[in-house]
């Protein structure tokens, strides 16, 4: 199969990597010359474990390349897919669908033969049909069908998750297309990962749907958390115990500091709007957005805590400040909350991320980025755990606890224990949920 992938984001450049790998021929295509530059000199533009490897292999082998050039792309592809950006459109919560119809645009002047132009992007219940309309009213007679084909990979652990897949959902309206989407993911289908066909409406809710229930299962626990502290209950215990029931399960019931990333907190506010254009508020979602923004500032109130509210003048260490480890994405992370907050009440904000910094630098200013945690915690008032990458997670507690001015911990991911805390000589411990304290 010769497929295009329009957009080289964290979906689009895993997707068209993947593909590749499949056997396929994929051109990746897109509008930011910088990308196109990059790629093409073999760099990867986002940090995703496994990605460079797998994309040099696929190039080296004739089967991947790169071109700012949407027309080249399409012409002749059996597939064209839209990968780009929805993000939430400024003011009114709804997707930005404008990047997914100008390219649908741009594909409509390119097409040359038949091809099934596939919506990748996460899009309201609609869409397709919208891109379809837009296609033929540009390009009457153009041979085309359109496919909902959602992406549930998690960054971080995209590449696994697109080649061992929960389920492929591929929303089409005719046997032509399914076909195609069929020779597509053959490879998968082979391997029997679920692939559930449905029309394209239900395929683009079925992305809303799944987003939104996971955001609740995280703001769920986290309000649970928040009773826990109030109450004498540990949360770690609570998650443990509903989570061992097979009916809810025991994934995303984590406490922490409240959701955040590209997807999570864009989906619910689209999924809201969604529902409101339709007279039909999402109740629920609405709320899970409100207690999600309580929780983030929840956090800041910990942090201030641990100095009875008064944090001018202290130098703070935060640890982490992706959305969640092994990404570089900072896209809504907590860290874009606790950080201004905590300087906009007088701190002195150092920061420690192993990919945050190309993106954090912007988004974060006033904070002094450091290497090493350690360093970073020399004669520090607190530390802070925003992100539970791996080198935070095995934090010599001792070595941290001597250097710092006041060994204070406000340890948002649940991480040590105020056991542990205490006998490395910290004076102060906090975490999410628990009683554990000192
Ligand atoms: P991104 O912002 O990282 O990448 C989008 C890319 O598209 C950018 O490089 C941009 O330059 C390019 N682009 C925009 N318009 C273009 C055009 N007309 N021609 C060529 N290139 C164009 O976005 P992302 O995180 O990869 O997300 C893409 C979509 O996938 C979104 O709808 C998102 O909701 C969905 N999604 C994302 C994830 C995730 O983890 N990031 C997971 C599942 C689904």
């Amino acid at each position: 199969m010769k497929i295009a992938m329009i957009g080289t984001g964290y979906v689009g450049l895993v997707s068209g990597v993947c593909f590749s790998d499949f056997g396929h021929d994929v051109i990746c295509v897109d509008k930011d010359p910088g990308k196109i530059e990059m790629l093409r000199a073999g760099k990867v533009p986002i940090y995703e474990p496994g990605l460079d490897t797998l994309m040099a292999r696929n190039v080296d082998a004739g089967r991947l390349s790169f071109t700012g050039d949407l027309a080249s792309a399409v012409d002749g592809a059996d597939a064209v897919f839209i990968a780009v950006g929805t993000p939430t459109r400024r003011g009114d919560g709804h997707a930005d669908l404008s990047y997914v119809m100008d390219a649908a645009r741009e594909i409509a002047a390119a097409l040359t033969g038949y091809a099934v132009v596939v919506t990748k992007s996460t899009v309201p219940v609609g869409t397709n049909r919208q891109v379809r309309e837009t296609i033929a009213g540009a390009s009457p007679g153009a041979d085309f069908d359109v496919a909902s084909n959602p992406e549930f990979l998690r960054e971080g652990a995209a590449i696994d998750d697109f080649m061992r897949p929960d389920r492929i959902v591929v929303g089409v309206e005719n046997d032509r297309a399914a076909e195609v989407m069929a020779d597509i993911y053959r490879p998968l289908y082979l391997r029997d990962f679920p692939v559930l066909t449905t029309d394209l409406e239900s395929a683009e809710m079925i992305k809303y749907a799944a987003n939104a229930f996971l955001a609740t299962k995280i703001t769920f626990i986290n309000e649970i958390a928040a009773l826990c502290e109030r109450t004498g209950a540990d949360i770690k215990k609570v998650s443990q115990g509903i989570g061992l029931d097979g009916r809810i399960g025991n994934k995303f019931l984590h406490a922490g500091p409240g959701y955040g990333g590209s997807c999570f907190p864009k989906d619910t506010r689209a999924l809201a709007r969604i529902g409101q254009d339709h007279g039909l508020p999402m109740q629920i979602t609405e709320t899970v957005i409100k207690v999600n923004d309580e929780t983030r500032r929840r956090m800041v109130d910990k942090v201030m805590d641990l100095f009875d509210g008064r944090v001018a003048g202290r130098t703070i260490t935060v640890l982490g400040v992706t959305f969640k480890p092994n990404t570089d994405d900072m896209r809504e992370a907590p860290s874009l909350t606790v950080v201004p907050a905590l300087i906009g009440a007088g701190a002195r904000v150092r920061v420690v991320d192993p990919q945050g910094r190309r993106e954090g630098e912007d988004l974060l200013p006033g904070v002094t980025w450091f290497d090493d945690a350690y360093e970073a915690a020399q004669d520090a008032d607190a530390v802070v755990i925003l992100t539970e990458w791996n080198e935070f997670r095995a934090l010599d507690l001792k070595r941290l606890a001597t250097r710092m001015a006041n060994p204070a911990m406000a340890d948002l991911r649940n991480i040590y224990s105020a056991q542990d805390a205490h006998r490395a000589g910290f004076t102060h411990y906090v975490s999410v949920g628990r009683q554990d304290q000192i």
